[in-house]
C-alpha cells in the first residue's frame, strides 16, 4: 500500500470534522441519557438490602413478642399456682387438697413446657441477632458503595458536561467555515440519522446504510463536483480511496 488517496471536496473535510465532533456529542448524550438509571440501580441495591435487614428485623421483633407471651403466660401460672397453695394450706377436705394438687402439678407440667418454648425462642433470637449482625454489615458496605458510586457517576457526569461544552464551541467555530445550506443539509441528516450523516462509498456501497449504489452516484462522488446523496438512506457520500482499493477498481 501506498497510502491512502482521498478525493474529498474541502466542504466534505470541513463537515467530516463537525460529524466527527457531532459523533462524540451524540454518544456523550446517550452516555447522560442513562446516568439516571445507573442512579436508580445503585439505589435499588441499598433499597434491596436495607429491605432484607428489615425483613430480619420484624422477624426478631415477632420472636421476642412471642417469647414474652410465654413469659406472661409461665408469670400468671405461677401467681394460679400460688393461689391453689394458698387454698390447699386453709382447705381441710382431703378431697379438694388432692384436686388442688393435681391443678397444681398439671400448671407445672405445662410451664416446663412453655419454658422449653421460651429456650426454643431465644435460640431463634440469637441465630437472628447475628443474621442481623451481617446483614447490617452488608447494608453497610452496599450504602459505603453506593456513596461511592454516586460520587464516581457525578465525576462523570460533570466531565461529560465539561467534554460537550467544549465540543459545542468548537463545532460552532467550524461550522462558521462551511457553507450554510451545505451546513443546513448536513445537520437536517445527522438530526434524523443520529448516527452519520456522511459516508464513504465503501466498494460500490453506501457507507451508511451499506446498500448498492448506482454507477452513476458513484461516478459523482468520485467526481466530488457537487454534494451526492445516497437515494436510499439520504447520507451524503463521499469517495475516499480507503474503501476502493480492494476492489480493484480505485480508478
Ligand atoms: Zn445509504
Amino acid at each position: 500500500m501506498t497510502g491512502i488517496l482521498r478525493y474529498v471536496s474541502p466542504e466534505i473535510e470541513k463537515l467530516l470534522v463537525i460529524q466527527d465532533r457531532d459523533k462524540r456529542l451524540i454518544q456523550l448524550e446517550q452516555q447522560l441519557q442513562r446516568i439516571p438509571a445507573e442512579r436508580v440501580e445503585i439505589e435499588e441495591r441499598a433499597k434491596a438490602a436495607t429491605s432484607r435487614l428489615e425483613e430480619l428485623k420484624g422477624k426478631a421483633r415477632l420472636t421476642e413478642a412471642e417469647r414474652k407471651q410465654l413469659e406472661n403466660e409461665v408469670a400468671s401460672k405461677r401467681t394460679q399456682i400460688d393461689k391453689w397453695r394458698s387454698q390447699q394450706v386453709l382447705t381441710k377436705k382431703n378431697e379438694e387438697y388432692q384436686a388442688l394438687a393435681h391443678e397444681v402439678s398439671n400448671a407445672e407440667k405445662a410451664i416446663f413446657k412453655l419454658e422449653d418454648k421460651e429456650l426454643d425462642l431465644m435460640d431463634v433470637s440469637e441465630k437472628l441477632a447475628s443474621e442481623i449482625k451481617a446483614e447490617q454489615q452488608v447494608l453497610n458496605d452496599v450504602n459505603a458503595q453506593a456513596q461511592r458510586q454516586k460520587e464516581t457517576i457525578g465525576k462523570r457526569e460533570a466531565a461529560m458536561k465539561e467534554e460537550i461544552e467544549k465540543l459545542k464551541a468548537e463545532r460552532a467555530t467550524l461550522s462558521a467555515g462551511v457553507d450554510e445550506s451545505f451546513l443546513n443539509r448536513y445537520q437536517r441528516i445527522m438530526r434524523h440519522r443520529q448516527d452519520v450523516a456522511i459516508v464513504p462509498v465503501q466498494h460500490g456501497n453506501c457507507g451508511g446504510c451499506h446498500l448498492q449504489l448506482p454507477p452513476q452516484v458513484v461516478h459523482e462522488a468520485k467526481r466530488s463536483a457537487e454534494m451526492v446523496t445516497c437515494e436510499q438512506c439520504g447520507r451524503i457520500l463521499y469517495w475516499s480511496g480507503e474503501f476502493q482499493a480492494a476492489t480493484g477498481h480505485a480508478d
